[in-house]
């Protein structure tokens, strides 16, 4: 068993209290000690004292340099906080609708040979697939599972490639298979890889770790047909929707991802299901001893419900 530590901000006037988490993905520049750190600093300058409203709290965030999984623990537990004192449900609050129910695909780890089988049968019932990937493996696993499983696959590489011939050619022999897309092939640091892979792979790229915020969504928009956006990244409810529209109106692909979180944080994000073309919302499966039960998931069912009431 691993563990993974999740920081939580609380707002509360003594009776109504609202709550946020921040969790630190891998592979991400900042971990949960970073977290704790930076909110020991902002207590240091009282940033807390003088917030007023919503717009303040925007307005203050942005002269303070905050990680994205802070910035969203602090964000989210004031809305909830406001929501919870005012009687107001999160979706009236953020102008959406919240499904009851909200179809999630299956996710296929890294795996050997004899395990994959295994994997293959428990996807079936799921609407979509997602396998994660590495350089060496991609081809032949995807295959292996297209071979089996009818469903879109969504083909996560990790960053695993390094150089754009390379990808190109490992792309060759699955371009005929039903790729809904492959996401972040290559590394942050290597994105001008993106223009130069433009065209050539006939299946659509999908980029997660390259996009954290409007700019970065802005400049490399011209050659990817899609966005994976996460709360952790956006680190605001409002800036993963205004992302999320600017790329529904571009006509890109839009997937809602997650972090390894609490159901505080997916039912957060169920929120924004409306404008996404695939959730992958499975992070609070893996916690044992899961605080909230906001969102609910069965093992074998494509379908994860969402409870409509916030209850702390
Ligand atoms: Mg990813």
């Amino acid at each position: 068993m691993s563990s993974k530590t999740i920081s939580f901000v609380t707002v509360s006037n003594g009776t109504t209290k609202g709550m946020g988490e921040a969790s630190c993905m891998t592979g991400y520049p900042y971990t949960h000690l970073d977290i704790r750190n930076q909110f020991e600093a902002l207590e240091a300058i009282h940033f807390f004292d003088e917030l007023t409203s919503i717009e303040d709290l925007h307005r203050r965030t942005r002269e303070e340099k905050i990680s994205p999984p802070l910035r969203f623990a602090i964000e989210s537990a004031w809305v909830h906080y406001e929501c919870l004192a005012k009687g107001q449900s999160l979706a009236d609050y953020l102008g959406v609708s919240l499904p009851e129910k909200i179809q999630i695909g299956y996710s296929i780890p890294i795996v050997d040979d004899k395990k994959i089988n295994q994997e293959i049968e428990r996807a079936k019932p799921y609407g979509f697939i997602k396998i994660k990937v590495n350089q060496k493996n991609m081809v032949e696993v995807v295959l292996k599972v297209a071979d089996q499983l009818k469903q879109a696959l969504i083909v996560d590489a990790n960053e695993a490639f390094t150089n754009s011939a390379d990808f190109v050619k490992a792309v060759e022999p699955l371009r005929h298979l039903n790729i809904a897309f492959i996401e972040q092939p290559f590394s942050k640091k290597y994105e001008a890889l993106y223009q130069e892979i433009f065209g050539k792979t006939l299946v659509p790229i999908v980029l997660d770790e390259s996009i954290e915020t409007m700019d970065d969504y802005l400049r490399l928009k011209p050659w990817v047909d899609g966005i994976n956006v996460k709360l952790q990244k956006t680190g605001s409810y409002f800036e993963a929707l205004r992302l999320m529209k600017i790329a529904k109106s571009d006509h890109k692909l839009v997937m809602l991802g997650c972090s390894l979180e609490t159901s505080l944080g997916i039912w957060g994000a169920a929120h924004l299901a409306d404008y996404a073309d695939f959730c992958d919302l499975d992070g609070a499966t893996l916690l044992a001893n899961e605080p909230f039960g906001l969102v609910a998931y069965t093992e074998g069912s494509p379908y994860m419900t969402v409870q409509k009431d916030l209850v702390f």
